[in-house]
């Protein structure tokens, strides 16, 4: 089993199978206790139905608004290889900050839709919203294929119709199968009535998809402070991908000057051989002596720049016009700059363009824009190391926007 959980997000227009989609992932993984299951069949039965998977989730939601639950966020399922967390996407305003600001990150999506409805307007938007955020592996879920009589025609037409909206916004879903959320048809088990299809059950999809491993990437260690201290100089921060050992040659950004890790200390502990991620720590560097906001690497370099293309949540009160100045604060970088182009903003609980090309961000606004710094500097996309690929703007001290580099 992996250590590390995957952060799914499940998406899709209202009634095509959401809430269903969850309920059956919960009971086809044993992951749902039996005293929950004897519940949502009684209350099933109550109404004359057959087992209604969607009332799971109004169970987990209930109990979360009663407060028994602390929050749906921490309910997982699981499969033989790793935890699944389905992080919830309330509003789109909401889950946007949200995920913005990196406090639920979504690694992967799984997009529904309902067979015999096809795309709707709100497949669109949740699909724009999934190419706002960069989220890369996405699953698409034809659902309901039980009401299409398990179709091969009309699964190809809708898979066509989806293409064509993702290709537009730059998506390229990673699977486009055929389920049926209520029957499990391809969920957990390989469906027979849905013989003509031959690809991954979903959760097969959702297996074979990559947890955000920042452990696993190219050292990024950014300078907080440099110190003296005793006549040496210790170089303080926090790694935020990778690890930083001692012995180690590394590589400043920006700049790309070189240097080697003598030493790794922490409060009260000396001769520290490795750091891992989430570590504060002070090294003793030979050969450069970097500054705050430069970031020490390794083998992988950033991406410097003085040019970015970010996706932006305006948070304040007061709107934007093109050429304030603002400061953009990433990891431990700032720098002096301005937004030079307003390619679209959007109105961010519909998700729809109000204006391209525009001259100004309203408040509460998503916009897509090009900033221009003062000076370069050292970034990842935010899907990569997502603290080297977020930041934070400032206009007169006071934060403004939230972003991802994209
Ligand atoms: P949500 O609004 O996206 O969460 O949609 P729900 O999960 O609440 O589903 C809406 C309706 O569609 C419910 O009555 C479900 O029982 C029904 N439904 C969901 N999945 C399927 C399916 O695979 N087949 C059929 N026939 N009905 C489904």
């Amino acid at each position: 089993m992996e250590e590390r959980t995957l952060h799914i997000v499940i998406v899709g227009h209202v009634d095509h199978g959401k809430s269903t989609l969850i309920g059956r992932l919960f009971y086809d993984t044993g992951c749902l206790p039996p005293d929950k299951l004897e519940e949502i069949k009684r209350t099933s039965e109550s109404l004359g139905k057959e087992l209604e998977f969607a009332y799971i989730m109004d169970h987990l939601e209930e109990e979360r608004n009663r407060g028994i639950t602390i929050d749906i966020a921490h309910t997982f399922f699981k499969t033989d290889k790793r935890r699944y967390v389905i992080i919830d996407a309330p509003g789109h305003k909401e889950f946007l900050k949200n995920m913005i600001s990196g406090s639920s990150q979504a690694e992967a999506a799984l997009l529904l839709i309902d067979a015999s409805e096809g795309v709707r307007e709100q497949t669109m938007r949740h699909c724009y919203i999934l190419g706002l955020l960069g989220i890369g592996q996405v699953a698409v879920l034809i659902n309901k294929m039980d009401m299409v009589g398990y179709s091969r025609e009309v699964f190809e037409d809708v898979r066509t119709q989806i293409e064509e909206v993702l290709g537009r916004l730059d998506i390229s879903a990673s699977y486009i199968l055929p389920i049926s959320a209520r029957l499990g048809e391809n969920v957990a088990k390989r469906s027979e009535k849905l013989d003509w299809y031959d690809g991954p059950t979903v959760l097969e999809a959702l297996d074979s998809f990559h947890p955000l491993k920042v452990e696993d990437k190219d050292l990024r260690f950014p300078v907080q402070d440099v110190y003296q201290i005793d006549g040496r100089t210790i170089t303080v921060g926090r790694v935020e991908a990778g690890t930083l050992s001692a012995g180690q040659e590394v590589v400043v950004f920006p700049g790309g000057m070189k240097a080697r890790v003598k030493e790794i200390k922490k409060f009260m502990e000396d001769d520290i051989k490795e750091a891992p991620v989430g570590d504060c720590v002070g090294v003793v560097l030979e050969g450069c002596e970097p500054k705050r906001g430069q970031v020490l690497t390794r083998s992988v370099a950033p991406t410097v720049t003085d040019t970015l293309r970010a996706n932006i949540f305006w948070i304040v009160e007061k709107r934007y016009d093109l050429g304030i100045p603002l400061t953009l604060r990433c990891a431990t970088q700032a720098a002096g700059g301005r937004i030079e182009k307003i390619f679209r903003r959007f109105d961010p609980a519909t998700i729809e363009v109000v204006e391209k090309d525009a001259k100004h961000i309203s408040p509460a606004e998503v916009a897509e824009v090009e900033i221009k710094l003062k000076d370069p500097i050292a970034v990842d996309r935010f899907t990569d190391i997502p603290e080297m690929g977020r930041f934070v703007l400032e206009h007169a001290g006071h934060p403004v926007a939230g972003g991802i580099i994209i």
